[in-house]
């Protein structure tokens, strides 16, 4: 019943009347792991999806606006472009350059990545990958942790089942002071997994390496920091705050030849950052800043606070999100 509402809503919606309705947004997509052929990636999306996500925005003559022209939309006396969108990918994946990208090359369109910039300069990869990762390779039924916080951790694998765990533990250890978090990782959940910490970043854990990332600025891409290690900013002392944002910024700079204007929070929700870190935005010279929250991004709104969408995976989701028929839903909901 509500996937037939959702297709004749989609269907009227490719009249453009809900961008009459629920005028001056733009949708922007986040994102994370894009893969081709059978072997699939969790959480990923199959990179003939995106393609049919894409074709759609092609077919229906959308503009897929760079990070610029955003900010030009978002700016005084710019005017938001009624049949834009967004695209965005997070934490730097090496299939981001060699199946995320390929596909926006199909389309000439823009796709706007936002690296972890220590994971590029092999220095780690993404602590919730870790943690899944860990997870997954333990044999154990059960694991009693103690978090970063002190805390008693019950870890329990047979009866939570594989996915809940690993999302369940990395909630958890996104609301304790996370200065320590890969060394906690290391030190603490792996040996009480009876797991091996592995020697060398698992192959489906890989990064794009920077002349990837320069490669995908110069065929018109975007490159923006993401941190430096992927840790909950709002968990961080004011010193960690300003090398995340200061540092991963000079290093985006130092590797691209300009200085990025735009970041995006790691996972991104509203408590995973904190009004110190839009102060230290400004300071190190950042205009915008994405969250996770998901909604259209409006004029008028707090540039360092821009929301974003998942990129769904089923198609109708999609395109009631891209012809605004979610927007004039939320309208009605208000
Ligand atoms: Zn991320």
């Amino acid at each position: 019943m509500k996937s037939a509402v959702v297709r004749i809503a989609n269907l009227v919606g490719e009249t453009g009347c809900f961008r009459l309705l629920a005028p001056e947004v733009v949708p922007v997509f986040m994102l994370h792991r894009v893969y081709s052929g059978a072997r699939s990636v969790a959480g990923g999306l199959p990179a003939d999806t995106l393609r049919d996500h894409l074709a759609y925005v092609a077919r229906r003559g959308y503009k897929v606006l760079t990070m610029d022209e955003l900010l030009g939309m978002l700016e005084e006396g710019g005017r938001i472009h009624a049949k834009s969108v967004m695209f965005t990918i997070d934490d730097g994946f090496s299939d981001h350059f060699s199946v995320a990208a390929r596909v926006f090359d199909e389309f000439g369109f823009v796709l706007n990545c936002f690296v972890i910039t220590g994971f590029l300069d092999q220095e780690l990869w993404p602590w919730d990958d870790q943690v899944s990762y860990a997870i997954q390779s333990s044999s154990c039924q059960q694991a009693k942790l103690t978090l970063p916080s002190g805390d008693p951790y019950l870890l329990d694998l047979v009866g939570d089942g594989i996915n809940t765990a690993v999302r369940t533990l990395r909630d958890a250890l996104k609301a304790v002071p996370q200065a320590n978090l890969y060394q906690w990782i290391q030190s603490e959940l792996f040996p009480a997994l009876a797991a091996e910490y592995p020697s060398k970043v698992p192959p489906e854990f890989l990064a794009m390496s920077w002349s990837d990332a320069s490669l995908l600025q110069q065929a018109g891409h975007g490159v923006y920091p993401h941190t430096c290690s992927h840790r909950i900013l709002s968990t961080l002392t004011s010193d960690e705050k300003q090398y995340e944002i200061d540092h991963s910024r000079k290093r985006v700079e130092q590797e691209l030849g300009k200085p990025p204007l735009v970041f995006a929070y790691p996972t991104g929700r509203q408590r995973d950052y904190d009004q110190r870190d839009m102060e230290q935005l400004i300071n190190s010279g950042f205009k915008m800043a994405f969250t996770t929250v998901p909604n259209y991004v409006r004029k008028g709104q707090n540039l360092l606070e821009l929301p974003r969408f998942s990129m769904p995976a089923n198609s109708a989701d999609f395109r009631q999100i891209v012809n605004r028929f979610e927007a004039f839903k939320n309208r009605l909901r208000a």
